[in-house]
């Protein structure tokens, strides 16, 4: 009788363990994010939420960069475009 005992204490602990196992994880994803530009898994790291997409800070620092110089590189792309069509222009193309 109390080896029977002993073997449903041991299910009902496995059990109630799984459980809890369970109940932790789902707490745990609710403050993961995956970062939608690097794809890394950041877990209570700060992040910022785009839209419904989460971004990490390396990356919003990368995309911060890029926007401070976007004007450059717009001045960058624009100046190429003329070069080119001039370019063309004195090859009569
Ligand atoms: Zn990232």
């Amino acid at each position: 009788m109390e080896g029977r005992d002993t073997k449903r204490d041991e299910i009902l602990r496995t059990l109630f363990e799984s459980k809890r196992l369970e109940a932790y994880a789902e707490y745990r994803t609710r403050d993961m994010h995956v970062c939608f530009l690097c794809e890394r898994i950041f877990y209570k790291k700060p992040m910022k939420k785009i839209g419904n997409k989460w971004i990490c800070m390396d990356c919003m620092r990368q995309l911060r960069d890029a926007i401070m110089s976007f004007d450059v590189w717009e001045k960058e792309a624009e100046l190429e475009a003329e070069i080119r069509k001039k370019m063309d222009e004195e090859l009569g193309v």
